[in-house]
């Protein structure tokens, strides 16, 4: 089931605290089509919503205490004091919502407090975004029970604030933008520097083509360093080339930055990737604008090429099911999310996506990977209120 039952959360959240949920709020997981490691270079991305998502039953307190719980883990609820929350002290689950609130606070809105429930079909870890469902949920939930208004370009910075300074997590704003801002039946065209958005519509169905998501079941871990040491690259080259951000070296003035980069081996690696990035996410939406969609296919496996050569976040599940998907006929496919685990993404013809997906699951017995997870992606809504 992709979407977590919104009266189930509402129910257990009576048996949990006692007391009515003044609302139940959602917010969905996300894939990325196109437009990877290019949001914190200022660049492109476009992303899409998963009809997974994360279910919040919420009721506003005003005592200023704050009551947390998952029913996706063991664990019991936990209870905190706003006025103790601070970033790095809490290193649990609970640092994802705790710090939303911190970051709403910090901002001057009044929260006052609140009893959370949640459930969620986003998996974890998958590079599907759980993490972002969980904050943006919180965040919609509480500014509309403490009527702050925030717009949702907003809440998806607010969000991202939480977990980069409250959780550590030195995440870009794609994931939180893409939960807060999506719309169904479309691609979120995200401009990640002025963070201005365009639909772009996305019915594959409607063109006899499927997108499949193929969960690897490696789990990646944003906190470990790698992700940080790409990070830390690619500022190093914006430094060198004398830019605020790699996005602003043009596609056609790339070779130009490369032979400035002399022999900084990697970092050249590191641009190469991002600038080539950024001009793939504008020529699929150049694509899907003109309705020819089948095109975008060979420019997701480009995309897939420079992840694992140039900016090297791939691992051997991963490419293994690009390449199967590819051999058995898919029009593209390439790794979506951060990479060193998580999931990837196949567009095939509808009619070939049982030969493809039976293509990568005898690949990954054969290979003695653990078997992988696969569905199809259809453009889902972003976060919203369920009930009142
Ligand atoms: P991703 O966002 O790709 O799923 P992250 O590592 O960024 O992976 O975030 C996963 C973390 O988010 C989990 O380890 C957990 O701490 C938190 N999280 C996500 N969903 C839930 C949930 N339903 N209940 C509790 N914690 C969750
Ligand atoms: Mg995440």
């Amino acid at each position: 089931m992709s979407t977590a039952p919104t009266a189930q959360v509402a129910d257990d959240f009576r048996a949990l605290y006692g007391t009515e949920p003044d609302g139940v709020w959602a917010a969905p997981g996300r894939v990325n089509l196109i437009g990877e490691h290019t949001d914190y270079n200022d660049g492109f991305v476009m992303p899409f919503a998963l009809p997974h998502s994360t279910v919040a039953a919420v009721a506003r307190r005003t005592d200023g205490r704050l009551r947390l719980h998952s029913a996706d883990l063991d664990a019991g609820v936990t209870e905190l004091d706003l006025d103790t929350l601070a970033p790095g002290t809490d290193r649990d689950w609970t640092a994802y919502p705790a710090g939303v609130v911190w970051a709403l606070r910090e901002a001057g809105h009044p929260v006052t407090g609140a009893d959370i429930h949640l459930a969620s079909t986003v998996p974890t870890g998958a590079g599907l975004s759980s993490s972002a469902a969980l904050e943006v949920v919180v965040a919609l939930a509480l500014s509309d029970l403490h009527a702050l208004g925030i717009p949702r370009w907003k809440l998806a910075r607010l969000c991202q604030r939480a977990e980069n300074v409250y959780v550590g997590a030195p995440t870009g704003i794609m994931d939180q933008t893409a939960s807060a801002c999506c719309e169904a039946g479309h691609a979120l065209f995200l401009d990640t520097r002025d963070l201005s958005t365009r639909q772009i519509p996305l019915d594959l169905a409607a063109e006899g083509l499927r997108l499949l998501v193929v969960d690897t079941r490696v789990r990646h871990t944003h906190s470990d360093g790698e992700y940080g040491k790409r990070r830390a690259g690619c500022e190093k080259g914006a430094a060198l080339l004398g830019v605020d951000a790699l996005r602003d070296i043009p596609y056609d003035g790339l070779d130009e930055a490369l032979a400035t980069l002399g022999d900084e081996a990697e970092v050249r690696r590191l641009v190469r990737h991002v600038v080539t990035e950024d001009q793939r996410v504008e020529r699929v939406v150049a694509l899907l604008e003109a309705g020819r969609t089948r095109e975008i296919g060979p420019v997701l496996t480009e995309g897939h090429a420079s992840l694992r050569d140039d900016f090297r976040v791939s691992c051997p599940e991963l490419d293994t099911v690009v390449d199967t998907a590819v051999a058995a006929g898919a029009l593209g496919a390439r790794m979506t999310g951060g990479g060193f685990g998580g999931s990837a993404i196949v567009l095939a013809e509808a009619t070939d996506t049982d030969l493809v997906t039976k293509a990568v699951e005898a690949a990954f017995a054969a290979a003695g990977f653990t078997a992988p997870r696969t569905f199809e992606a259809v453009p889902g809504e972003g976060a919203r209120r369920v009930t009142r």
